[in-house]
């Protein structure tokens, strides 16, 4: 494990190799169908910001393979299909990093960088790592669990998942292991929905998060299935910005689920 200047090194790279947020065609790639693939700026550095603003980084990301087609590519991607569908891939400079090592290096994915962070944690750092570290190395190496840090999630803070044992290992695709405070782990108290239209502001997928609710505690899964329940991309910003504290990821997740399911069993007929 190394302290790398994980940055610097991706832009070298594509500095000498790709240009940022171009289109690359690689058809050799795609079995020899052309293929547009934007690349979009990854996070990374190490930060002293709350939830709430390291959010808008991590969303906009996810986001970004399926608006980033749109965009970048001129290329919309229909409701329950993904990028590729359309002939399109929209990856983080990472991504894009591994897979110029992999095809030009014949370098297989075998480490990545991990962005260690949150107000409580006293050396954030951004570290090289090797694929299967096990985190309590990671976070050892880094001074150990703070005193006051309640919750330890892998990935970002809004679609990163909380982490049970710290002896769990890193994945290829374990991009920060982020140190919350009791304080911002907190849920408010919930309460009835105003119609404020907050969470629908929010949706980077333009859906409605209050009418999901509903339609998913009626149990319509035609009409969720209708409102492109299946969209979710399960950042949370609909969560977050409900001033009524309903957890509205946890529902529309939930119906999310339940309408890929049907979707799927559909399709194998
Ligand atoms: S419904 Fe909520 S969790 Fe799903 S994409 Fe919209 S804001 Fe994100
Ligand atoms: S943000 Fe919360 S209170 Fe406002 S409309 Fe959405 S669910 Fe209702």
């Amino acid at each position: 494990m190394r302290q790398a200047t994980v940055n610097n090194r991706e832009n070298e790279h594509i500095k000498n190799h790709m240009t940022r947020r171009s289109f690359v065609k690689l058809s050799a790639l795609a079995g020899g169908t052309a293929m547009l693939v934007g690349l979009s700026a990854c996070g990374g550095q190490p930060s002293s910001t709350g939830p709430s603003s390291q959010a808008a980084s991590s969303t906009s990301s996810s986001a970004n393979s399926r608006s980033g087609s749109g965009i970048i590519a001129s290329r919309q991607v229909p409701s329950g299909c993904l990028p590729i569908d359309v002939g399109a891939v929209v990856d983080n400079v990472c991504t894009a990093l591994a897979v110029y090592e992999a095809v030009q290096k014949n370098k297989p994915l075998v480490e990545n960088s991990v962005t260690v962070t949150g107000e409580c944690f006293p050396k954030q750092a951004n570290l090289m790592v090797r694929v299967g570290t096990p985190l309590k190395y990671i976070i050892d190496y880094l001074g150990g669990v703070p005193e006051d840090a309640a919750k330890v999630i892998s990935g970002g803070p809004m679609m990163g998942k909380a982490v049970a044992n710290l002896d769990a290992a890193t994945l290829k695709g374990t991009g920060g292991l982020l140190f919350l405070t009791r304080e911002q782990t907190k849920r408010m108290p919930e309460s009835s929905c105003i119609r404020c239209g907050k969470c629908s502001e929010a949706c980077p997928m333009g859906l409605e998060p209050f009418l999901l609710r509903r339609l998913y505690k009626a149990g319509d899964m035609d009409a969720l299935e209708a409102n492109a329940a299946q969209d979710c991309i399960m950042c949370g910003c609909c969560l977050y910005s409900c001033p009524a504290g309903i957890p509205l990821l946890d529902i529309v997740s939930q119906a999310r689920g339940q309408v890929m399911g049907i979707m799927r069993a559909r399709a194998k007929k």
